[in-house]
C-alpha cells in the first residue's frame, strides 16, 4: 500500500515536471484566427494560432494545440480575423508618394520626362527622400506591406527610415546616366551604390541592392558596370524592364530586336535580378527569363493608369517564371494599397485573356506573398506562415458591411478587402501596427510634414 502510493505520486510528479517542459514561454501567439498559411498545400487554420518567438514563427497549428504548447507574454486574440502572412510588394519608389496626384492622366514617356523628373530635379534632396519614406512607411504599414522593394535615390536614408519605422525591405541605390540629386555621374552614382550596400549588408532588416534605372535612361557600360557589382557583392540587381513598347526602340538602336534579348546580349540576366513590369516580351523573351532565374515584378495599376500595357501574366505563370506584384510609386497608382493591387492583377488578367481563372483569387494571394518573396530571393525567409521563417504576420478584419457574409477569405482577401481592414501589423516578431495604432511612427507628424513638402514642390514644379 505505501508503495503504490509512493509510486503514484512520483508518476504525478514526474508528469507535471515533463508537462512544464513542454510548455514553452515565447515572445507573442496570435489565437482564434482563421490562419492563411500560403504554404506549400495552401492550408488555412480555424481556428488558428501562430506561435511567435523572437523575430521567428515557432508553430502554426490548431488554437487548441498551440496552446497546449506554449505561453506567451503577449496574446493577440484573432476570432474572426484572417492571420495571412504579410504583402511583399516587389516595387515601388517610396519618397514618390510626395508627388502622389501631382501629374496625372499621361503615357509614361511623358509624365516622366516632363512632369516627374524635372520636380525630382528640383526637390529631392536627403530630408525630402526621409520624409516621403516615412509616409510611405505609414501607408505600408496601414496596409499590410510588410516588406519592399525600392529604387530611389539617397537609399540610404530611405534605408534608415526604413528600419526606424520597422518594416523590411529589398532598397536599390538608383543608376542613372544624368545628373541626378545624389550623383552627378553613373560613376558617382555606382561609388554610392558601393558604400550604400557595404553599410547595410549585414542588416537584418535591409537587403541592400543596385538599381539601374532601365535601358533606356543607361548606356550598355553602365547596365553592366551595375550588374557586375551587384554580383561581385552578392546583392540584388533591380531595373525596369519593357515597361512599355517604345523601350525596343532603344534595344533595337543597340542591335537588339527586345529589351529582354538586349539584356541577355550584355550578360546582365540571372539569379538576383528583378524585372519590374516585363510587359512586352514574346516567348523566347519569357523563355531566357526563366532560364536566366529572373524573378518578375507585375504592377498592374500602374501600368493601366500609364496605359504601358498587359504584362502576360498567365504565360508567366504557366512558365513557372517567378512572379509577384508591385505597386510601383505612388505617382503612378495612386497608392500603396497590395489588396487593391490583388484584385486588379486579377481581374486585369481575366479580361485580358478572356479567361476567369487566369489569376484565381488564391493566386492572386500567393504572388503577393511566396511569390513576391521568391521574387525577391527570400522566399525561404518570408512570404508564408511557417515555423522557422521570419514573424512578418498581418491581422485583417473581416467584419466590413462589404465582407459579409464570408463563405472562402481567399475569395474575400483579393475581391472585398482593402489595405484599410489591417489590423494589426507585425515584422520580424515585432508589432507595429496594433489594432490600427501604428507603435513605429508618429501619424500626425508624418501627415504633417507631407503636407508641408508639397507646398515645396508645388512651387517648385510652378517655374
Ligand atoms: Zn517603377
Amino acid at each position: 500500500m505505501w508503495k503504490a502510493t509512493t509510486a503514484v505520486a512520483l508518476i504525478v510528479a514526474w508528469s507535471l515536471v515533463a508537462a512544464a517542459q513542454t510548455i514553452r514561454q515565447v515572445s507573442l501567439v496570435i489565437t482564434n484566427g482563421i490562419v492563411v498559411t500560403v504554404d506549400g498545400a495552401n492550408r488555412i487554420i480555424t481556428p488558428g494560432a501562430v506561435a511567435i518567438d523572437g523575430s521567428d514563427i515557432v508553430a502554426v497549428d490548431t488554437t487548441d494545440n498551440v496552446r497546449r504548447q506554449f505561453r506567451a507574454r503577449q496574446t493577440i486574440d484573432a476570432a474572426g480575423q484572417v492571420v495571412m502572412p504579410g504583402l511583399v510588394n516587389t516595387h515601388t519608389h517610396a519618397p514618390m508618394v510626395l508627388y502622389r496626384g501631382l501629374a496625372d492622366d499621361l503615357a509614361l514617356d511623358e509624365w516622366l520626362t516632363r512632369y516627374i523628373f524635372p520636380a525630382e530635379a528640383k526637390t529631392v534632396s536627403p530630408e525630402f527622400v526621409r520624409a516621403g519614406t516615412r509616409l510611405a512607411a505609414l501607408e505600408m504599414i496601414e496596409s499590410g506591406t510588410t516588406t519592399y522593394a525600392d529604387m530611389y535615390y539617397f537609399e540610404e536614408e530611405i534605408a534608415n527610415e526604413t528600419k526606424l519605422a520597422g518594416l523590411r525591405g529589398v532598397l536599390g541605390q538608383t543608376i542613372i546616366q544624368f545628373p541626378v540629386a545624389d550623383a552627378k555621374t553613373p560613376v558617382e552614382g555606382l561609388a554610392r551604390a558601393e558604400r550604400f550596400i557595404q553599410t547595410f549588408k549585414s542588416d537584418p532588416l535591409i537587403t541592400p541592392a543596385v538599381a539601374p534605372h532601365a535601358i533606356y535612361t543607361n548606356d550598355s557600360a553602365t547596365l553592366k558596370a551595375a550588374r557586375e557589382m551587384s554580383m561581385r557583392l552578392g546583392v540584388p540587381t533591380l531595373i525596369h524592364v519593357a515597361e512599355t513598347q517604345s523601350e525596343a526602340m532603344t534595344a533595337k538602336e543597340r542591335g537588339s530586336a527586345t529589351v529582354v534579348s538586349y539584356l541577355d546580349s550584355i550578360g546582365f540576366l540571372g539569379p538576383g535580378v528583378v524585372a519590374a513590369h516585363a510587359v512586352w516580351v514574346n516567348e523566347s523573351d519569357m523563355a531566357l527569363l526563366k532560364s536566366r532565374g529572373v524573378g518578375v515584378s507585375h504592377n498592374p495599376v500602374s501600368n493601366m493608369k500609364l496605359a504601358s500595357g498587359i504584362a502576360p501574366v498567365k504565360a508567366y505563370l504557366a512558365a513557372d517564371v517567378a512572379i509577384g506584384l508591385g505597386t510601383d510609386g505612388a505617382a503612378s497608382n495612386n497608392d500603396l494599397d497590395m489588396f487593391e493591387t490583388m484584385r486588379a492583377a486579377s481581374f486585369l488578367q481575366k479580361v485580358a485573356t478572356s479567361d476567369p481563372t487566369a489569376v484565381s483569387a488564391r493566386t492572386a494571394v500567393r504572388m503577393a506573398t511566396i511569390g513576391g518573396a521568391r521574387v525577391l530571393g527570400m522566399d525561404k525567409q518570408i512570404g508564408s506562415l511557417e515555423p522557422g521563417k521570419r514573424a512578418d504576420v498581418i491581422i485583417v478584419s473581416m467584419s466590413a458591411t462589404r465582407q459579409t457574409p464570408m463563405y472562402d477569405p481567399l475569395s474575400h482577401l483579393v475581391y472585398v478587402t482593402r489595405g484599410d481592414d489591417v489590423q494589426t501589423t507585425i515584422v520580424n516578431g515585432k508589432v507595429l501596427m496594433r489594432d490600427r495604432k501604428v507603435l513605429t511612427l508618429d501619424r500626425a507628424a508624418v501627415l504633417r510634414d507631407a503636407k508641408k513638402w508639397a507646398g515645396t514642390v508645388s512651387a517648385a514644379v510652378a517655374h
